[in-house]
């Protein structure tokens, strides 16, 4: 039965009514898109009618010997992992959230602080079943019905239903992460920093364009550690919007940052995916919630580009909350929108003010256009038609593919203008 609701992606802008139902293999009659956790943070995963894939989230089979699971797509990342963790396997790419579908994981093509040694979520699947608008069953793989593969992978739900996926998987190496953070000072150490790393996971977190810190991660041999899941933190209701108050937001930045280098032994869980400590973390962005954007640029452009993002939050004395850069390897993508490609990314979140997506705009004009750069569509809520076709080679033949599509639209795609 579905339910009249407000309803929002991660960063809660930009927000919508929508009927939001369990999906149960039918489709209703109007615009509709699926929705996994709702873990992106703009529009991908609402429409008129939404629907939630939840409730398909069966294991279906784990093969140690050929290196495959096989899962419903509504399984939650985090419950996979528990599962392969504990038999001592892992997945190759996992991003800083367990919070998400495997469904969602495809459709963003999602990557983690691994992209150079691994790829992107993409590069390590086998095959999925599809289940197009017109109610079509197709099992979809680089070897067949391969152009569908290409479009759904990235392609933020708009190709059809992802009913299950087949997903390499590898033997875990330890239990624990061997860690370790440098503190770096200024933009041309940092890339520098990323670059001359031979760590598995790397990252640089930045307070502001002159100070932040490399986390470097690799496994240990450590096989005796038990491996927690556990959340420590719950915000309260009360708290919604503490985070974008600038007292709290320096002291946070304090506690992060460490001034002096060190190493240690850590768990897995914490190191891969530190935000997931806390529980509705993202009710402390407040009722406006916030813009999160991320692009990629080659290696000559993005000191510039970020500089540019930095110059604007001094100009318009936007209040920003987390940044950080990591590098994407050489391995080129599988889907027409997957988002990673050779460089470096940089992610930032802007506490949400009225109009900021018309200025964010034109700092996109500026990095796609002087910079070559290209935008996240999972974090995306103010990017043009335009601005998508100038970034992604694939585009024009992802539109033309969706646009057969009558009623498989999503907010997203109608504000953008892939589908009116
Ligand atoms: C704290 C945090 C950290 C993050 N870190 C990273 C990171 O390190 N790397 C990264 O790449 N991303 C990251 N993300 C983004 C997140 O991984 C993606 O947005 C992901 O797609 C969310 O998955 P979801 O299941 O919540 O999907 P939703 O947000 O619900 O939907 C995302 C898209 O997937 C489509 N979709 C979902 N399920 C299906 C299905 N079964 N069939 C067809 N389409 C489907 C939806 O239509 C929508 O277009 C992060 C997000 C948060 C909140």
């Amino acid at each position: 039965m579905p339910i009249k609701t407000h309803i929002s992606g991660f960063g809660k802008f930009p927000s919508s009514t929508t009927e939001l139902e369990d999906f149960e293999m039918d489709y209703p009659s109007g615009d509709f898109i699926f929705r996994g956790n709702g873990m992106s943070y703009g529009d991908l995963s609402f429409s008129d009618k939404t629907l939630s894939t939840r409730k398909h989230n069966q294991f279906i089979e784990l093969n140690t010997t050929a290196g495959y699971v096989k899962v419903a797509s509504g399984m939650l990342l985090l419950n996979l992992i528990k599962i392969l963790f504990e038999k001592g396997y892992t997945l190759p790419v996992l991003p800083g959230t367990l919070y998400i579908t495997v469904g969602g994981a495809i459709a963003s093509d999602v990557h983690g602080k691994n992209h150079v040694q691994k790829g992107s979520f993409g590069h390590h699947i086998i095959d999925f079943n599809l289940i197009t608008e017109n109610k079509e069953a197709l099992i979809c793989s680089s070897s067949q019905n391969a152009e569908l593969f290409q479009h759904t992978i990235g392609g933020c739900g708009l190709t059809g239903f992802i009913s299950e996926a087949t997903l390499k998987i590898e033997p875990l190496k330890g239990n624990t992460i061997h860690k370790k953070s440098t503190p770096i000072n200024g933009l041309s150490p940092a890339i520098e920093a990323l670059q001359n790393s031979n760590a598995l996971y790397k990252i640089v977190w930045l307070k502001n364009n002159r100070q932040g810190a490399l986390l470097e991660g690799d496994f240990t041999d450590n096989k005796t550690e038990k491996i927690s899941f556990k959340q420590p933190f719950t915000v309260p209701y009360h708290f919604g919007g503490i985070l974008t108050s600038k007292p709290i937001l320096s002291f946070y930045n304090q506690l992060k940052f460490s001034t002096s280098k060190f190493e240690k032994e850590t768990a897995i869980y914490p190191f891969l995916c530190p935000l997931d400590a806390v529980q509705n973390w993202n009710l402390l962005y407040g009722p406006k919630g916030i813009i999160q954007f991320q692009f990629t640029v080659d290696q000559t452009h993005i000191e510039a580009a970020i500089n540019s993002v930095f110059n604007w939050v001094k100009i318009s004395q936007a209040t920003v909350f987390l940044a950080t850069i990591k590098q994407f390897g050489t391995r080129s993508s599988f889907g027409s929108m997957s988002f990673p490609k050779e460089g470096f990314t940089f992610t930032i979140d802007v506490k949400y003010t009225t109009g900021l997506e018309k200025q964010l705009q034109q700092l996109a004009d500026k990095i796609i256009d002087q910079y070559g750069g290209r935008f996240y569509l999972a974090k995306d809520s103010f990017l043009t038609f335009g601005q998508l076709s100038r970034s992604y080679a694939g585009f024009n033949a992802f539109v033309d593919f969706v646009r057969n599509n009558k009623q498989l639209k999503s907010a997203f795609s109608k504000r953008t203008g892939i589908h009116s």
